[in-house]
């Protein structure tokens, strides 16, 4: 990313940024004007007309007292993902006060560390494991510390890694997530309660990010079903991906009220926009149509992951919406080559694979054929 380009006007010394943040570059993938960008883990299907002008109507509602501040705590947006939850996952729906959104699960999961991690505290993760989660410890004082997943190309994390690593680590916070980015791979209940147990006996917290929950397959749960018996357990989620809305950055968590007023007590005042919780309440009802592409999206998944195991790439299983798989040759090279026929995918993960989201079928058609010529079995 090109430094600012400001003039520079006077003569004296810049201020020192604070150890960890000097030199350090701001996150993201490149932003690049593609025909396909299977690169971030979006949905490809954007909003039809008419939901696009009931969104527009309800941000413009909402625009008509934006001289006021907006609701501190979105009492009736939380009430509604906990509804949504409840239809999606079988659970009984979590009341209000059990659900706290904010601007992204980036965000939440950010608040979580800000509350639970902290200078002196430590937080573990599983390798390879999503690239946001080392800054959330940096930026709030966290030590961050890792494992590592099993060999590729399941990825696979059991009870044993999973105990083992938190009695080597004792963290104050676990970071698990279900499916995984950028392997796809979902975790057994079995892991998720064992942690949760072994975590209870020093007061730690366990972090489930399903920002990728809504593709599991048929017949994989989500942790959201041990909540009732966890009182250490946050469930994260999001609307970026299943849910069509990343642009509107809403993330949430479902955990032990205490768990939310804990949060509470970090967040910045406000931060939850009056046009951000009216979009994404609008999106909220009209959700059959947001999440009417998911069962197309996981048969395009499946047969993605299908195709390239029939080329002879080595492949994770995925209950995401992306696949992970491993290059012939350099995975720069192909990078590169795929991108020069207008496919931008992510060279993340292990060295060698690389990761491909799924688009339209018109992408993932477009996405097969350049690598063809990109990576040539
Ligand atoms: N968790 C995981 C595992 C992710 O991959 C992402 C986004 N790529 C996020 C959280 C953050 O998503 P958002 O802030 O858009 O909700």
């Amino acid at each position: 990313m090109p430094a600012n380009p400001a003039p520079t006007l006077g003569t004296s010394a810049l201020p020192a940024p604070r150890e960890g943040i000097a030199g350090a570059a701001p996150y993201g993938a490149p932003q690049l004007a593609v025909e396909h960008a299977l690169n971030v883990n979006e949905n490809p299907y954007g909003p039809s007309a008419e939901l696009a002008a009931a969104i527009g109507r309800a941000a413009a509602d909402a625009a008509v007292g934006l001289n006021r501040y907006p609701d501190r705590e979105a009492l009736d947006l939380r009430r509604e993902l906990g509804e949504y939850l409840a239809a999606e996952s079988g659970i009984p729906a979590p009341a209000a006060e059990s659900v706290w959104a904010a601007n992204g699960s980036n965000e939440v999961m950010h608040q979580l560390l800000l509350a639970y991690g902290g200078p002196g505290r430590t937080a573990l993760g599983f390798t390879p494991h999503y690239s946001m989660y080392p800054e959330y410890a940096r930026d709030t004082y966290t030590s961050w510390v890792t494992a590592e997943r099993g060999p590729a190309p399941d990825f696979a994390l059991g009870v044993e890694a999973v105990t083992a690593a938190i009695a080597a680590h004792r963290p104050d916070i676990v970071v698990l997530t279900s499916p995984n980015n950028p392997t796809g791979t979902a975790l057994d209940l079995e892991v998720v309660e064992a942690a949760a147990e072994q975590l209870a006996g020093h007061r730690g917290l366990l972090v489930v990010d399903e920002a990728y929950g809504e593709f599991r397959r048929d017949g994989v749960p989500s942790a959201l079903t041990l909540l009732p018996a966890h009182r250490n357990l946050v469930v994260a989620r999001t609307m970026s991906k299943a849910f069509a809305l990343a642009g509107a950055r809403l993330g949430y968590l479902v955990a032990d009220p205490a768990i939310v007023d804990t949060v509470r007590v970090v967040r910045l005042p406000y931060h939850l926009s009056a046009v951000t919780q009216a979009v994404a309440r609008t999106a909220l009802a009209h959700r059959e149509e947001l999440l009417g592409k998911v069962a197309l999206l996981r048969t395009e998944r499946d047969a993605l992951a299908a195709h390239l195991a029939d080329r002879g790439h080595d492949v994770a299983p995925s209950d995401a919406n992306f696949v992970l798989f491993r290059a012939f040759s350099d995975r720069d090279v192909v990078f590169r080559a795929l991108l020069e026929r207008g496919v931008l995918i992510r060279a993340v993960g292990p060295a060698g694979w690389l990761r491909v989201s799924v688009g339209t079928s018109e992408d993932n058609t477009a996405f097969r054929t350049a690598l063809e010529e990109a990576d040539p079995r």
